[in-house]
């Protein structure tokens, strides 16, 4: 971050100008001079990152002239309590570009946004006392609006023993529950595989009890994101996410949206 704020990221343009480097394309899109603004901001595929990510930031909107300029906007409009997700977001897409560079790794939106979230888990724990206070708010479920039906999923993850489980719960207009689903996994690999297993589940469900019209909530912003996604998903999780994109298509009206 502090290279990032000095103007010194060991860009592909930046080290053009001290080694002979023939390449400077951006390692994303392969279209544009790959500099620090570009490669974090600018780039058609981390433009789509930052929209579907869990910041919902619409990169396109404001025209910066630096990357410094357009952190310290982005700082501007976001509450003080997402600032530590941004910074989280824009280390680990700088971690995804290098893992493209020098290890051949696929761009994979959803892996950014995991290993953002597990440094952060790292650095709340280990920075109990700044978390003092900042419990997550409550959010109220609200019934459906006429007419249309509610899913909500939601998934638990026991790291100490593999052990996880999943839920999926259909409501209708008046609140009523009209099918659910609740099951335990085990040899499981991390919460966001819960997370999505329990969107699989939902979906399933929906289709199999002819349903549709449906308003989706899921409290885990990278499924949201996971699937408002177009290329293809190639994280560890990413057939159970093809699957719920596959699902969702077959549905004629549908929201989706993380809570
Ligand atoms: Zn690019």
């Amino acid at each position: 971050m502090w290279r990032l704020h000095k103007g010194i990221l060991p860009t592909r343009k930046a080290l053009a100008r001290r080694c002979n480097i023939m390449d400077t394309s951006c390692p994303f899109c392969g279209l544009h001079v790959e500099d620090d603004l570009h490669v974090l901001k600018e780039c058609k595929r981390v433009e789509e990152f930052w929209l579907c990510g869990p910041l919902n930031i619409k990169v396109r909107t404001l025209k910066c002239m630096s990357i410094s300029a357009w952190i310290l906007h982005a700082c501007d409009s976001l509450p003080k309590d997402k600032w530590d997700w941004f910074y989280m977001l824009l280390w680990a897409l700088w971690h995804e570009r290098n893992g493209v560079v020098w290890k051949g790794n696929s761009f994979c939106p959803l892996n950014i946004v995991g290993w953002a979230s597990k440094l952060l888990d790292d650095y709340h724990k280990a920075h109990p006392v700044s978390r003092k206070n900042k419990s997550r708010p409550q959010v109220k479920w609200k019934l459906p609006p006429r007419g249309r039906l509610k899913l909500n999923t939601d998934g638990a993850f026991h790291g100490a023993t593999g052990h996880g489980g999943i839920e999926a719960v259909i409501r209708n207009e008046d609140g009523e529950c009209l099918a659910a689903i609740a099951r335990p996994f085990s040899r499981v690999r991390s919460a966001f595989q819960m997370e999505v297993e329990a969107m699989r589940a939902g979906l399933l469900l929906l289709i199999h009890q002819g349903m549709d019209s449906v308003d989706i909530e899921t409290d885990c912003a990278a499924v949201s994101m996971g699937l408002h996604i177009n290329t293809e998903d190639l994280s560890e999780v990413g057939c159970i996410v093809e699957d719920c994109k596959a699902y969702l298509s077959s549905l004629s009206s549908f929201t989706l949206r993380s809570i």
